[in-house]
Order: C-alpha cells, then sequence, then structure tokens
C-alpha cells in the first residue's frame, strides 16, 4: 500500500534540502527521497562559490552558523586574456561586508543536512526515486528504500535530484558548448587575500576562488582540451596554467586532486506536470563561468516554500499555486540563464575581432559605476534583488 504525505522532495541534494528546511515549521507533512546511502561519504570534489544573497537565505534558514571551512570574496578581478583590460568588483563599493563565499560542495551539504536532522522533516536516505507518474489527482512516487520497492503519494512532488529522474520522460533543452570544466585546488606564491579571479580567454574563462591557503581553480576548454589538462604531470599542469592564468598570483606552487566536468546548458520544457514542479539542477543547469547554479537553485526552493506558504492549504500542487510558482520565478530564472549564457558564447570564443570588443566591455565596466553595480547585484541577489 502507498503511504501519503503533502510535499515529496524528490534529491536531498543542497536545494532539496534548502526547501525542506524553508517548510520545516508549516504543519505540513514533508517526505525527502535521497538516493545517497548514510554510510558512503559525499567527496563530490566541486567547490562551491555562493554569492552574498545565498548566505542571507542560509542564514534565515539556519544554516549558516553550522558551515566550516568558508573563506570570503571581498573582491572580483575580471579581465581578457591578451588585452590589458581589468575591471574590479568590490564588496565595499557594493556596501556588504562580502560579495560571495567558496566553500566544498560536501561542507555545505554536511552544513544543511546537520540543520535538518533537527526537524521533524522526514529525510529518508538510500531512497532512490525510480518513477513520477504525474496525474491529476496527484503524485505517486515509485522509489527503492533498502532494497525494497515502496510507494508515495503526494499532494506535490518536487524534483530536486539535480536533473536524471525526467530526462527522458520530459526531456530538457540542451545546448552544448563543447567544453568541460577541469577543477583542482592550487598554491601559489602570491595569493591575493579574498580575492577571485575570473578570466576569459578564447579558450574559455578560468577561475580562480579564493580558498584557505590556495585557490580552488575552474579551467575550462574543450573536452580535448580538458582530458589532456587531467593527463599531464604536475609540473607540466601548474606550467600551463601559469601560461594561460599570467602573473595575477605568481607561480603556481602545487595542485591537488584534478577532476572534469562537462558543460552545458539544460532547461527543463516549460510544459507542465500536475502536481510537479522542478527546482535546483533539475530545473536548469548553468555553465559554471558565473558561479550561478546553486544560487540560482536555492532561489528556486526560498520562492516555491513562499509561494506554498501564501496559498491556502487546499491548492497545494493545484495548477494555480503551480503557475504562481512559475510566474514568481520567470524574469530570475531568464535573466539567470540568459546571463550566464551570454557570458560563455561572448567571450570564450575565438574570434580575433571579438577578443578587442570583450577587453573594451570590461574597461567600459571598470568604468561606469553604475554598470558594476548592475552586474555585482545581479550576481549577488539575482534578477528579483
Ligand atoms: C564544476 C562546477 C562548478 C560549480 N560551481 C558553482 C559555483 O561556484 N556556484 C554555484 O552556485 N553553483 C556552482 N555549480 C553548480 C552547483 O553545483 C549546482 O547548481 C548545485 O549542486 C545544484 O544543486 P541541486 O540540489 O539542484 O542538485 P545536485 O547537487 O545534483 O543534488 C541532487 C541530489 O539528488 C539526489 N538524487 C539524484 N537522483 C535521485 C533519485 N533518482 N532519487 C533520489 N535522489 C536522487 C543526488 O544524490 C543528490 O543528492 C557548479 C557546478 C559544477 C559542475
Amino acid at each position: 500500500m502507498s503511504e501519503l504525505c503533502d510535499i515529496a522532495i524528490i534529491g536531498g541534494g543542497p536545494v532539496g534540502t534548502a526547501l525542506a528546511l524553508a517548510l520545516r515549521d508549516s504543519g505540513l507533512n514533508i517526505v525527502v527521497l535521497e538516493a545517497r546511502k548514510p554510510e558512503v561519504q559525499n567527496t563530490d570534489p566541486r567547490a562551491l562559490a555562493l554569492s552574498y544573497g545565498s548566505r542571507l537565505l542560509l542564514d534565515k534558514l539556519g544554516v549558516w552558523r553550522q558551515i566550516e571551512q568558508v573563506s570570503p570574496i571581498k573582491t572580483i578581478h575580471v579581465s581578457q586574456k591578451d588585452t590589458p583590460c581589468v575591471a574590479y568588483l568590490y564588496a565595499s563599493e557594493m556596501k556588504v561586508p562580502e560579495l560571495g563565499y567558496v566553500l566544498p560542495y560536501p561542507a555545505l551539504q554536511a552544513a544543511l543536512h546537520q540543520t535538518l536532522l533537527q526537524t521533524e522533516v522526514h529525510y529518508l536516505e538510500d531512497a532512490t526515486v525510480n518513477h513520477l507518474d504525474s496525474a491529476a489527482e496527484g503524485a505517486t512516487i515509485s522509489y527503492q528504500h533498502e532494497g525494497r520497492e515502496q510507494q508515495l503519494q503526494a499532494r506535490l512532488a518536487v524534483v530536486a535530484d539535480g536533473g536524471k529522474l525526467l530526462a527522458e520522460s520530459h526531456p530538457p533543452k540542451v545546448s552544448g558548448y563543447g567544453q568541460s570544466a577541469v577543477i583542482a585546488h592550487v598554491t601559489c606564491t602570491t595569493p591575493q587575500a579574498d580575492t577571485a579571479f575570473e578570466r576569459f580567454t578564447t579558450q574559455g574563462p578560468v577561475a580562480l576562488l579564493p580558498y584557505k591557503d590556495g585557490y580552488e581553480i575552474v579551467w575550462t576548454g574543450s573536452h580535448a582540451q580538458a582530458e589532456q589538462m587531467l593527463q599531464w604531470d604536475d609540473a607540466t599542469f601548474l606550467a600551463e596554467l601559469h601560461a594561460h592564468f599570467g602573473d595575477a598570483v605568481g607561480e603556481f606552487l602545487s595542485v591537488g586532486k584534478r577532476s572534469s566536468f562537462p558543460l552545458r546548458l539544460k532547461r527543463a520544457p516549460d510544459t507542465t506536470l500536475p502536481h510537479t514542479v522542478l527546482i535546483g539542477n533539475a530545473a536548469q543547469t548553468l555553465h559554471p563561468v558565473a558561479g550561478q547554479g546553486f544560487n540560482m537553485g536555492v532561489r528556486d526552493a526560498w520562492e516555491l516554500a513562499r509561494v506554498i506558504l501564501r496559498a491556502p492549504p487546499a491548492a497545494l500542487g493545484s495548477a494555480t499555486m503551480l503557475a504562481n510558482y512559475r510566474s514568481s520565478r520567470f524574469l530570475d530564472r531568464n535573466a539567470g540563464i540568459g546571463f550566464t549564457d551570454g557570458l560563455v558564447r561572448i567571450f570564450s570564443n575565438d574570434l580575433p575581432l571579438l577578443n578587442t570588443g570583450r577587453g573594451w566591455a570590461i574597461s567600459v565596466l571598470e568604468r561606469l559605476p553604475f554598470a558594476k553595480k548592475f552586474v555585482a547585484k545581479r550576481m549577488m541577489f539575482g534578477a528579483n534583488g
């Protein structure tokens, strides 16, 4: 026999957990189904740049104080390779203590999880959802828990699984960039305190995010270039990184374990499923150039919780409630996708004329305080700011 709940959250990653926390005092019966087994350590190698806006949301969720191992970003240095053009974004100009923060994905996930364990929300690990049936009367979720097939009926199913469950039945629109990102921790001779670097190159952007004794790098290139970056021995990797990135942090001294991720824009179709909503990477998977993926996902979670809490209890999962959520996320979602996609397309190709134009754009940004504030505000708070 199926069990019943008000809201089933499929995927207890950072976005699904944030939603569960935002709803913890709602009185609703919420179940989070997470595929990961409790005994398996989360070794995801990603470092995330969280915006100041995400910090404020995580503060409201009671998570921020649980986060360990975080490094602040107070300055962002933006440049274009092979041009002298540089722009700086400063926290002080934005009248905020920090523009953002860098932390490992597992540290964020652990803090969210620890906070969730102190609530009444039912968090089920080793629960892999294999089917979702979205019908007019409600959603039926089939999942395997500790080896046994189970079913759950929900008035609202929230898909926060990163984008796999509905990939075949409701395929997203995919734009491949032909790029992968290689990520690793590096140390160097002259790290710049609390400064993140975003350097655009014809091969793709390279970002240095300050973390502890060095930087978390996100170095993009074609899939073949990324494969080569993984193959290089450490000395070659450090020398090539220096040649590519330049002298802003001196010589690179050491590199940790390298991993690579293929990059693409995935956007779930606008068609709607009854009693079902997609959030976080399940709704949109972005190129990490502007560090917007989780930042946008946590705004999805926050806004969905707000819409649920404002709706009359009987309207949970209704077409009206889902339409309200979609319209409340329309501007921020589309602006975030457009901003990130535009950055990749305009700033990551080898058309020679564009290189001059890109350098010029960065110089203009540096000279126009209102443009800088606009960009910094977008990155911190999204389009609904
Ligand atoms: C190289 C790289 C760098 C990035 N840098 C940044 C950055 O600096 N800033 C930023 O904001 N974002 C960044 N991102 C994006 C960010 O990692 C994602 O946007 C974020 O992790 C999305 O969270 P999510 O909870 O939606 O999905 P995920 O993190 O994918 O979590 C999904 C969860 O669902 C679970 N799950 C999956 N399938 C099932 C199933 N069938 N049943 C039950 N559970 C399931 C998974 O185990 C997982 O716990 C980066 C991404 C990459 C690849």
